[in-house]
């Protein structure tokens, strides 16, 4: 049963026991609720200041909100696992529970190896399709390299693919591909450009003027 941000939880048992068992002390109401809850708090309202963990054998997504004391598990499928609120006498412990924090700027998503785009909702295989590109991965990539597809999606423009993921606000896709280290600037001076003094450090400062913002 997919919701919003995820696929939500497996089937209707698994959600109706996991709201019995914690849809309460969440002040929750009904099975819906608590599914949306989940939901939006694992990718959509999930707080800016909480930490996030993978599950280094499962590769499951782990946030843990500190301030509301909730937590949630995603698995690499993009089903919802569980939603609650920690038993206040057990202290989460990272070892114990096989966690490691994601790195700084590290989302909730999966990368693209086509694109780059860093908010894949769901891992790039398994016919999952990136929002950015387009790519379904075990469908696309069957017979064609991801640089391949990346040439294909470069020399069509560039263009965002899905209608039910909004493009992300200020979305970049040359800046995209040069973050994620699948592209490259390459600058070629011409004889006349160079007569004219126009020389690289010209060209680099037009190009980023072009492409918007490029962190110094
Ligand atoms: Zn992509």
């Amino acid at each position: 049963m997919p919701l919003r941000h995820t696929r939500g939880f497996k089937s209707a048992q698994h959600l109706s026991d996991h709201f019995k068992a914690h849809g309460l002390r969440l002040g929750l109401g009904t099975e819906k609720e608590y599914g949306e809850f989940a939901d939006a708090f694992l990718r959509g309202s999930c707080p800016q200041g909480a930490q996030k963990f993978r599950r280094l054998w499962k590769d499951d997504l782990v946030p843990y909100d500190e301030s509301s004391n909730v937590f949630a598990v995603l698995d690499a499928k993009g089903f919802i696992k569980t939603c609650y609120l920690p038993d206040p006498l057990r202290t989460l412990d990272d070892d114990e529970l096989g966690l490691f924090p994601c790195g700084e700027g590290e989302g909730m998503g999966y990368q693209c190896p086509v694109c780059g785009f860093l908010e894949m909702p769901y891992p790039p295989e398994d016919y999952n399709i990136c929002p950015c590109c387009g790519t379904e991965f075990g469908y696309h990539d069957f017979s064609r390299t991801h640089s391949s597809l990346r040439r294909i999606w470069i020399d069509a423009g560039c263009r965002w693919f899905s209608s039910a993921m909004q493009l992300p606000a200020g979305w970049n896709p040359f800046l995209q591909l040069l973050k994620a280290g699948l592209a490259e600037i390459r600058l070629h001076v011409s004889a006349d450009a160079q007569a004219m003094g126009v020389g690289p450090a010209t060209l680099i400062r037009t190009a980023s003027e072009n492409v918007g913002t490029i962190a110094a």
